[in-house]
């Protein structure tokens, strides 16, 4: 699966990495170049700028809070 976003800080749109399971990733900005956060979804999914996502929705304070090591 990959989906289409917006970038959260310039609007512009594009796809994401290809990814199979929901855990929330980073994606580049293709244009500003800034990180920001996707989560996979039910019907899609959630983007938040970097640092204003929820524990359970940031990979790093997943990996760091939650022992996510990345394997199911
Ligand atoms: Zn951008």
């Amino acid at each position: 699966m990959s989906a289409h976003v917006h970038c959260p800080y310039c609007s512009v749109g594009q796809e994401t990495a290809e990814y199979s399971d929901y855990r929330p990733f980073y994606v580049n900005c293709s244009d500003c170049a800034r990180r920001f956060i996707v989560e996979p979804v039910r019907n899609g999914v959630v983007v938040y700028r970097d640092g204003e996502a929820p524990c359970c929705s940031d990979p790093e304070c997943r990996e760091t809070e939650m022992g996510d090591s990345g394997q199911d």
